[in-house]
């Protein structure tokens, strides 16, 4: 069969096929058509944050960590001292490049199944004045948390330090309103709650600091600075730009906007998170997070107790019923995560599930319940 699984991951995701259907033109990076296209998009994303006072959006071609990699490099100088509130993978991988580009960082370890703490941030932020930027990760896709941004934003805004928001995994779909959330640079990608495909990412950047980048990064093809200054001259990217990407995410948004916007996708995306926990209780599975701080993009789960279980053999037999689960990423324990995100909804979920008990069927594993602890 050549139909496509479904993926329960957080990006790629499944996209739908009028998406998929944007990307079979070619389209010449000079030519106005294109270029328009470009413009359309940049319009969009700063309308979905109500920034389009505050705030310009700089696209970047890429994964979704180059553009994270731009942001820092970009908004902090060379002598700025970042403190990033950790808890989780992906925390962890923004201080690690944070570090390589020469930037002094600070690591603010929290509790991986915690939200990180406003609080504490704020003892931290009058203990230590060298500390000139902030990094948080607004939903750690690591675990699947839900971290506080307005409370966080608001430390920032009244300790005059700069705040850098990696918004990948939420960007579209939990709210992020630039006109009541101080932040000067906020990070996502095409092919996560967007629905697009993967290969762009896009940076706002706010407009009070924007000239003050000039210069601050150490490398040409990371400086939003100048690809912002180039686009803004020329309508064009600075470098070869990710054409089927952008046509791609243009077509998405368009049905971003149809559905209504953030707050239809997180409807949504949470009737898929209520489904799937249901669903998967039933077979014996178990969150590793307390719903009070779960946002609901990627559920977590405790592996099976049963000493038949392991993580190959499971998604192998879910594959071949036609869904894709994905690894766990917690440091100590044993786990395995499901995507509540793409364009999917409790239909496939409950398929999915469905795919999950015959999986476990296959191993002679009785029940999905995790050891007691
Ligand atoms: C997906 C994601 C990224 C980017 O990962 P890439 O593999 O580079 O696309 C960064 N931060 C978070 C929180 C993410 O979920």
């Amino acid at each position: 069969m050549d139909r496509d699984k479904i993926l329960l991951t957080p990006g790629p995701l499944t996209t739908t096929l009028r998406t998929k259907l944007a990307m079979l033109r070619d389209w010449g990076s000079w030519d106005a058509d294109f270029n328009a296209v470009t413009a359309s998009v940049r319009k969009s994303l700063l309308a979905i944050v109500h920034g389009a006072e505050s705030h310009v959006v700089v696209p970047l071609q890429g994964s979704g960590t180059f553009s994270v990699e731009a942001a820092i490099a970009t908004v902090v100088p060379r002598d700025g001292h970042v403190l990033v509130l950790d808890n989780g993978a992906y925390c962890k991988r923004a201080a690690r490049l944070t570090m390589l580009m020469g930037r002094r960082c600070t690591l603010m370890p929290f509790d991986e199944a915690q939200p990180v703490s406003a609080g504490d941030l704020e003892h931290t932020l009058r203990g230590d004045a060298s500390i000139s930027h902030v990094v948080l990760i607004h939903c750690e896709t690591g675990a699947g948390v839900l971290n506080p941004l307005q409370a966080v934003a608001d430390v920032c805004a009244r300790n005059g330090k700069g705040l850098i928001v990696d918004a990948m995994s939420s960007f579209g779909a939990l709210e992020i309103d630039a006109r009541k959330t101080r932040f000067d640079a906020l990070v996502a990608a095409s092919g996560k709650c967007l629905e697009g495909v993967p290969g762009m990412g896009f940076v706002f950047i706010r407009k009070a600091i924007l000239d003050g980048c000039a210069g601050n990064s150490q490398s040409l093809a990371m400086d939003l600075h100048d690809q912002y200054l180039y686009m803004e001259k020329t309508t064009q990217w600075r470098f070869t730009p990710p054409t089927h990407v952008v046509v791609a995410l243009h077509e998405a948004i368009a049905q971003f906007e149809e559905e209504g916007g953030q707050p239809a996708r997180l409807a949504r995306y949470t009737r898929n998170y209520e489904t799937l926990v249901a669903a998967m209780a039933a077979l014996g599975f178990k969150p590793f997070l307390d719903p009070a701080v779960q946002a609901p993009i990627i559920v977590t789960f405790h592996a099976p107790a049963d000493a038949r279980y392991d993580f190959k053999t499971f998604y192998a037999a879910a594959r071949r019923r036609g869904f894709l689960l994905y690894p766990g990423k917690l440091t100590t324990l044993e786990t395995f995560r499901v995507g509540c995100i793409g364009a999917i909804g409790p239909t496939e979920i409950e398929q999915a599930v469905h795919a999950v008990a015959l999986a476990l069927q296959d191993m002679g594993i009785a029940s999905g319940a995790p050891a007691r602890s």
